[in-house]
């Protein structure tokens, strides 16, 4: 499996990762978060977990439980910490650590590395038996909520080293090693391997998309940090001066994000009778489907107003597409404006810069390879294995 990187990285490239590999082949390694299907962590984790066990690592993935009184007080953990501000459900940090306990005596700790992927398995480092212990952050910490954020930082402060996707989230009051190290994506998924255009045409007219009329797309999940309602004002502003303009926004369910109906309905509402937009709930694992939308896209919008990374933007820039992206978290690490793709503010910056893309088809082909060459340089799971390695080799010393 490995081998067929080769292709796309070279040979070196490859050569490193194996030689790596080698150096943790005796190590027990264990990888902990909270959802096994939606969103980003699971997503790399899905691809991730496979590939290491292909380069010889003895690698393990568990997924922690909780109910959904635990998943509303850690998605507003999420919230506070990415916002700076916060409302915390009663008894928060009770309910918290209740399920901590409960995972730690469910999830066998004995192993030599174990990497917890953000705040909701965080807590678990109290039961530590032996190993070291990576603390994944994948989310925006740069201007947390500080009731949360000093709850969390003890916490933190118990791991042997902490990993950030962009220099922008470093934190100067934590005192264990931070490294920086963002996300990507894997060139050879369904979801982003090239596919047939006539598959691109049956699924997205399956989905009631007229293929023959410019599309705007988004795929996020339902949440307000994706700000779905500030796309559909977009699409609305950017349609007055692009005939036939149609919208698809593709989310899917998250079990561990309990907010995803009540911003379905909200974005529903905004909608209003306009027949050309699309808001469709695909189930987890479309990976095919997503590919299908990305690829068939006129132009991907990613507007959020906060992201940790958003491998949305890389996997529609690795499809030569130009991506219009809010300038926040991870977002600029991939987005250079005016080169790989467009950073926005607010709405109006967004419609100009559909209309911008839509209405000069020779620049936005010249973006979408640089753009693609872009992500073939930083934003792949090969480059992503090699860092993650090297700080599994550190803290093992
Ligand atoms: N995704 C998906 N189906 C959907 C919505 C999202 O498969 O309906 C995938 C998307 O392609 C990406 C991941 O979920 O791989 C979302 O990761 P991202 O970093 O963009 O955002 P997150 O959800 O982690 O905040």
């Amino acid at each position: 499996m490995i081998e067929k990187y080769e292709k796309i990285i070279g040979e070196d490239e490859l050569y490193g990762l194996v030689k790596i590999a080698e150096k943790l082949k005796d190590f027990s390694i264990l990888h902990v978060n909270s959802t096994r299907a939606g969103g980003g962590v699971a997503e790399i984790l899905n691809r991730m977990v496979p590939l290491m066990r292909d380069l010889g690592l003895n690698v393990d993935w568990k997924v922690i439980r909780g109910d959904n009184e635990f998943f509303r007080v850690t998605k507003s953990f999420h919230n506070s910490l990415q916002n700076g501000y916060g409302e915390l459900p009663p008894n928060a940090f009770e309910t918290y650590e209740k399920w901590q306990e409960i995972n730690a005596s469910e999830i066998p700790l004995d192993y030599d590395i174990i990497m917890i992927h953000d705040p909701q398995p965080l807590g678990l480092i109290k039961f530590r038996k032996k190993g070291k212990w990576i603390f994944r952050c994948h989310i925006d910490i740069s201007n947390p909520y500080a009731p949360v954020w000093e709850f969390l930082k003890k916490k933190i402060e118990n791991y042997d080293s902490m990993i950030i996707s962009t220099p922008a989230f470093a934190r100067d009051d934590v005192n264990i090693p931070q490294f920086i190290i963002p996300p990507s994506i894997d060139p050879l998924s369904i979801k982003n391997q090239p596919i047939p255009e006539i598959t691109v045409k049956r699924i997205l007219y399956k989905y009631g998309i007229d293929t023959e009329r410019p599309l705007v797309v988004q795929i996020s999940r339902f949440d307000y940090a994706k700000d779905p309602i500030g796309v559909i004002k977009s699409f609305k502003l950017a349609k007055e001066h692009i005939d036939g303009l149609q919208l698809a926004y593709v989310g899917s369910p998250a079990t561990d994000d309990p907010e995803g109906e009540e911003v379905y309905e909200k974005t529903v509402k905004e909608a209003g009778d306009d027949k050309d937009i699309h808001l469709l709930m695909l189930p987890p694992y479309s990976d095919l489907e997503i590919n299908a939308f990305q690829t068939g896209a006129s132009v991907v919008l990613q507007k959020s107003i906060k992201e940790g990374f958003g491998l949305t933007v890389s996997e529609a820039m690795w499809k030569k597409k130009v991506v219009i992206g809010g300038r926040t978290g991870g977002i600029p690490l991939q987005i250079i404006h005016g080169i790989t793709g467009y950073l926005v503010d607010n709405i109006e910056g967004a419609a100009h810069y559909i209309i911008h893309t839509l209405k000069n088809p020779e620049i936005s082909q010249k973006i979408g390879e640089n753009a693609h060459e872009h992500v073939k340089n930083n934003f792949l799971i090969t480059r992503h294995m090699r860092e993650y390695m090297s700080v599994m080799l550190y803290v093992t010393g």
